[in-house]
C-alpha cells in the first residue's frame, strides 16, 4: 500500500519516497524516532512526544532538524493528507549525510527528517476481553534505553520470538531476573491493590502512555510503586497489562504458561484503560465503541 512520506521538506508517496546510502541512520543506526498517534485528525499527546523527542536528540547530540512549531506544522500537514481520520505518524530523525565513518562528522551534517503516515493499529476486541499471552526473553539491549533509538535489533528479535511463540509480546528479563519492559511496550503488574512498573531510568523507555496511565493512576488513588519487580512477582501477580501507543491498556492474563490472577483482565487494569480512554476522548474527540 502507498502511504504519506515526508522526506527532506518533500510531501511524497512511499513508492517514490528516497533517502540517501550515506545516511548515518543507514550506517549506524545514528537517529531517533517517535510514532504518536492521532484520532479525527488530532494529535495525541503531542506536547509529551515531543519531549520525548529532544530528550532522545539531546542524548545523542543531534540538533533539531527544525523547531516545534514548525514540527508541528509538518505533522498537521501530514495528517490532513491522510485518506483516514485515525492513524499514527513514524517520525525519524537520524544525524544526516556525511562520509562512513564512527565518529561524528567534523563538518557538522543537516539532521534528515523522514516521516510517514499509516492507519491505526487498535488492539482487537477480545484482546481487550480475554487479556494476551505474553512470553519472558532475555534483555539484550543497551544500557540507554531511555534513547528512542532506531537501532532495534534485540527488539526486533524479542517480537520475532514471543510472534513464533504465538503471544503479543514478550517481558524482558535484565540478568538480575527483573522484568524491564516489552520489546515495544512498557510492563505493569498490579499486587494487593499496588500497580507496579519500572522506574523510568536507562532501563526502559519513558513511554507516554507510561507517563499519562501512572498520572491516571494517582489521580484515582491507586498506590503506585515505580521498581523493578521479578518475573516470578509477575506470574504471581493478581494483574498484569501492557501500555504503548498502539496497544493502548492491554490486559496480561498469561506469561509464559503462568495464569495471571483470575486468568481474566483485571479491575484495576480495566479501569485505567477506560480512564486512558477518557483521556484519548478529551484530548481527541475520539469516541469508542
Ligand atoms: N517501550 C518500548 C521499548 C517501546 O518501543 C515503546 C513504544 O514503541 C514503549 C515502551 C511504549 O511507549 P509509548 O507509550 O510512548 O508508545
Amino acid at each position: 500500500m502507498t502511504r504519506l512520506c515526508y522526506v527532506n521538506g518533500q510531501y511524497i508517496p512511499s513508492t517514490e519516497a528516497m533517502v540517501p546510502m550515506f545516511d548515518r541512520g543507514y550506517h549506524f543506526a545514528d537517529g531517533i524516532y517517535e510514532v504518536i498517534i492521532f484520532f479525527n485528525r488530532n494529535l495525541l499527546d503531542e506536547a509529551l512526544h515531543l519531549e520525548r523527542l529532544h530528550h532522545s536528540l539531546d542524548a545523542l547530540r543531534i540538533p533539531a532538524p527544525m523547531s516545534d512549531a514548525s514540527l508541528k506544522l509538518v505533522m498537521r500537514e501530514m495528517i490532513a493528507r491522510h485518506p483516514f481520520n485515525d492513524g499514527y505518524i513514524y517520525l525519524q530523525v537520524t544525524r544526516g549525510v556525511a562520509r562512513r565513518d564512527h565518529p561524528f562528522p567534523k563538518t557538522p551534517t543537516h539532521p534528515s527528517l523522514s516521516m510517514f503516515v499509516a492507519a491505526s493499529k487498535q488492539p482487537k476486541p477480545e484482546e481487550v476481553t480475554n487479556g494476551v499471552r505474553v512470553v519472558s526473553a532475555p534483555d539484550q539491549r543497551w544500557e540507554r534505553c531511555d534513547i528512542k533509538s532506531i537501532s532495534l535489533l534485540p527488539n526486533t528479535l524479542a517480537r520475532q520470538y514471543s510472534i513464533e511463540q504465538g503471544a503479543r509480546e514478550v517481558f524482558l528479563v535484565n540478568d538480575d531476573g527483573m522484568v524491564t519492559e516489552g520489546s515495544l511496550s512498557n510492563a505493569y503488574i498490579v499486587k494487593d491493590g499496588t500497580l507496579i512498573t519500572h522506574q523510568a531510568d536507562h532501563a526502559i523507555l519513558g513511554g507516554v502512555r507510561r507517563n499519562v496511565t501512572l498520572r491516571i493512576a494517582r489521580e484515582c488513588q491507586i498506590p503506585v510503586e515505580e521498581r523493578a519487580f521479578s518475573l516470578e512477582e509477575a506470574k504471581a501477580a493478581d494483574e498484569a497489562f501492557l501500555t504503548s501507543a498502539n496497544s493502548n491498556v492491554l490486559p496480561v492474563t498469561t506469561i509464559d504458561d503462568a495464569t495471571i490472577g483470575s486468568g481474566k483482565p483485571g479491575d484495576i487494569t480495566l479501569r485505567l484503560l477506560e480512564l486512558y480512554k477518557q483521556h484519548v476522548t478529551e484530548q481527541t474527540g475520539r469516541v469508542w465503541a
